[in-house]
């Protein structure tokens, strides 16, 4: 059932709207941005397409053998230049194996959405980053494309709609896929990274609505780059120059040199949100889960501070791309943070 993925209300809305009627599309683009669940969409649509026991409304009972095997995929010794199937043998899918989807992989794929189902109902195939076909694998689709069998089913999944050609663009229906809010991807990002719900919201608004990109993240890596550029922000307004230039040698170290860049995106992130808390421009904070912290900040320093801070940040930035010693850089802008 698609309701077991998260967001997206409306595209499971029209999907269950079509499966209730059997109109559902034989050429589809699920499009939008990674990691807002489009395969999964794909996957549940392939479910539903050849489920046993299917919902009143249509979806996937997610429970008989056909659901459970088309949900289960092989994880390794694959070969990508062919079909991967699912352990369903009506459901496969293609991914580029490099730069692009070759020619043969489009062309096994057409050859296979020819052939009637073995035994469901629907041979279903995905193209994943269907953005990869070049024209060539694109031209070896268009003829299976414009006249699916009434048993086939095949679901174009792509971040960059844009760049597929116009040629297979007229012959799918598209449907397009929005980020997920923090509210819908907060709950995932508990369940899977073991943090708490306001941790969980705040990682869920930095990946900015997209849960591969949150669950992708090191978060323990990343909680301690923040951590380093609060107690920076905190020494600063203390005026504690002892403090800072120790931060600023940990920060310039060679073992942390990956981190610096970073450390910077925090310390801007950081003085942002403090400005947010002042302003009381709440909706637009990203750490809520350091409210507390925040708000101190915000009433210790002035706003114009705050964006002199964010100014002086974007200078080393812009500094640190030709090639300045780091280790001088940092000093100076820690020591100036904390003179005003
Ligand atoms: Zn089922």
């Amino acid at each position: 059932m698609f309701d077991r993925l998260q967001g997206n209300g409306p595209i499971k809305e029209l999907l269950r709207h079509m499966l209730a009627h059997g109109r559902v599309p034989h050429a589809l683009i699920f499009a939008g941005e990674s990691g807002v669940g489009k395969k999964e969409f794909a996957i549940e649509l392939a479910a539903a397409l050849n489920c046993q026991e299917r919902t009143p409304t249509g979806e996937a009972c997610d429970r008989c053998p056909s659901c459970t095997r088309i949900m289960n995929w092989p994880t390794e010794n694959q070969n990508e230049n062919r079909i991967i199937w699912s352990m369903h043998p009506d459901v496969g899918l293609i991914r580029p194996p490099g730069r692009f989807i070759l020619v043969e992989q489009a062309r096994e794929l057409a050859r296979e959405a020819n052939l009637n189902p073995y035994e469901g109902a629907a041979r279903t195939f995905i193209i994943d980053e269907a953005d990869k076909l070049n024209e060539a694998a694109s031209n070896a689709l268009l003829k299976t494309l414009e006249e699916m069998p009434h048993t086939s089913y095949i679901i174009l999944v792509t971040e960059r709609i844009a760049a597929l050609l116009p040629t297979v663009l007229s012959r799918c229906q598209k449907l397009r896929f929005a980020p997920l809010s923090s509210e819908e991807l907060a709950p995932l990002i508990q369940r899977e990274k073991r943090v708490s719900a306001e941790e969980a919201r705040t990682i869920a608004r930095l990946a900015r609505g997209s849960a591969g990109r949150a669950l992708r993240m090191d978060w323990e890596e990343e909680r301690a780059r923040r951590e380093r550029a609060l107690a920076i922000l905190e020494a600063a307004l203390a005026e504690d120059r002892a403090r800072l230039l120790r931060l600023a040698e940990e920060m310039s170290e060679a073992a942390h040199k990956e981190d610096l860049e970073p450390t910077l995106d925090w310390l801007t992130l950081l003085a942002r949100d403090a400005w947010l808390f002042g302003a009381g421009a709440d909706e637009q904070i990203i750490n809520t889960d350091l409210r507390a912290r925040l708000e101190r900040i915000a009433a210790r320093a002035t706003a114009s501070r705050l964006v002199r801070w964010i100014e002086k940040i974007d200078e080393i930035r812009r500094h640190l791309s030709v090639n300045i010693n780091r280790r001088i850089a940092s000093d100076a802008l820690l020591l100036a943070m904390a003179s005003g």
